[in-house]
């Protein structure tokens, strides 16, 4: 993060996106604070010294849901069959292997590719709490921390979402792989959790994992801790059937209504998935202002099914959009994938505009995770943004004028070729300033943690 004794800086970006049109020529200044103090399209030819962008300049992304040790599953879960559940065992597995130390390798590469991606702010739904069997490290919060240094060595900035997980499910106590998610009882974890502090890169939030994994009676311990903080609070929601119908069994109601009779839902919530709803749980969500994180990579990769983010975003919630499991790691695909799912879901085409989808990826995805000064290329804005060239084999054709079109129709994470975050440069032409190779990296700490 830049220190306060940063000097001033100019960008000069060739085209940016500064919703809801591209503009051309645009000098971006930034104070030594690392905040936009002007935004001047038109600006004629860059200036000496400023920094040149390549292509189309957006604000920087938001990755609202994140498990970083996900990513070392990739690849290792396509071979046969199975479901959700089935993917969740070798997720355990993994689980069951990380170390502070592992897990500050692991997520330092991962959030590095998110970098070079053209994300700027994680959202990470953090639960791996304990040691082996559910053993409290000497500093309770030691994994978590690892995580916050991860972003800071990769220079992007995170939300801690520190998720309490108590159970199995309804009734269930933790099993053998969640012992080292349990704190026992929501006191307990909102004990732990406050011990959390914030640095100039990051800032701490609350998750419920699930209403699988949190007592009813207990849900509300969670929202308040989160509430006298103003900070945000997420939790995963209606992923898959088989939770709806446990909650049905155990509550009498939907998981979208528990939530809301335990006073979780409201502006400062994200709700994750939020596939299978009723219409009286879309009525709950949206009218709430409840944010919808919607993760489409990871739906279909797990076979969750398509939910229903355009009828909620009618309703009044906004969207934002996560890898989650990092099957893909990919803003643009991720911001499509909404698009295009509806279009196979309706067989019907336009559901959403260009910019409205990359709103979702960079301002409402920013403030689902408490960082409502950044997200737009604007005066006084956290200076955090990306670029991609247009001149790819993706890329090349469309004017300019259409760059919104582009970033989100055409473009994959391999055309980002500069990020800044805080006014500093985070990737420059297209390779991490700090991680020389990020797939190296990536292939040293997956190996440390599945062999
Ligand atoms: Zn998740």
């Amino acid at each position: 993060m830049p220190s306060v004794t940063q000097s001033a800086t100019q960008f000069w970006a060739p085209h940016a996106w500064i919703d809801p049109v591209v503009e051309f020529d645009v000098l971006i200044t930034v104070s030594g604070e690392g905040r936009i103090t002007g935004v001047t399209p038109d600006s004629g030819p860059a200036p000496d010294g400023a920094t040149v962008l390549t292509g189309l300049t957006l604000p920087g992304m938001a990755n609202a849901h994140s498990h970083a040790f996900h990513r070392a599953l990739r690849g290792n879960v396509q071979v046969g069959s199975g479901t959700f559940w089935t993917w969740r065992d070798t997720m355990y597995r993994i689980a069951d292997a990380l170390t502070p130390d592992s897990y500050l390798e692991l997520a330092t590469a991962v959030y590095a590719e998110m970098a070079l991606a053209g994300i700027t702010a994680v959202g990470e739904f953090h639960y791996l709490h304990h040691g082996p069997g559910g053993k409290p490290y000497a500093d309770p919060n030691v994994m978590g921390e690892a995580l916050i240094e991860a972003a800071s060595r990769a220079g992007i900035r995170i939300t801690l979402l520190d998720t309490c997980y108590l159970a199995a499910g309804f009734g269930e106590p933790p099993n053998r792989h969640q012992q080292r998610f349990s704190d026992g009882d929501a006191e307990a974890w909102a004990a732990r959790a406050s011990g959390l502090k914030p640095r100039a890169h990051a800032r701490i939030g609350a998750a419920v994992h699930s209403v699988r994994a949190v007592p009813a009676e207990q849900l509300s311990t969670v929202a308040e801790w989160a509430g006298e903080r103003r900070a945000p609070l997420h939790v995963h929601l209606s992923e898959q059937t088989a939770e709806n119908g446990a909650c049905q069994e155990a509550h009498g109601v939907s998981p979208t209504q528990l939530l809301a009779r335990h006073g979780v839902l409201g502006p400062r919530t994200s709700a994750v998935h939020a596939t299978h709803l009723t219409d009286t749980d879309i009525k709950l969500l949206s009218s709430s202002s409840t944010v919808i994180c919607m993760c489409p990579t990871t739906e279909r990769d797990l076979a969750d099914g398509i939910g229903p983010a355009r009828r909620l975003a009618d309703g009044g919630s906004p969207i934002s959009l996560g890898s989650d499991s990092h099957a893909v790691i990919d803003p643009f695909e991720e911001a499509r994938a909404l698009e295009l799912n509806e279009r196979l879901a309706t067989q019907r085409r336009g559901h959403w505009t260009a910019a409205a989808l990359l709103r979702a990826a960079t301002e409402d995805g920013h403030g689902s995770l408490g960082w409502p000064e950044s997200g737009r290329l604007e005066r006084g804005a956290l200076a955090d943004f990306c670029s991609i060239a247009l001149d790819t084999p993706r890329t090349a054709g469309p004017s300019a004028r259409l760059g919104a079109e582009t970033a989100v129709f055409a473009a994959s994470a391999g055309d980002v070729r500069d990020v800044v975050v805080g006014g500093r440069l985070v990737v420059r032409d297209g390779a991490h300033t700090a991680v020389p190779d990020v797939g190296a990296a990536l292939a040293a700490a997956i190996k440390h943690v599945t062999t």
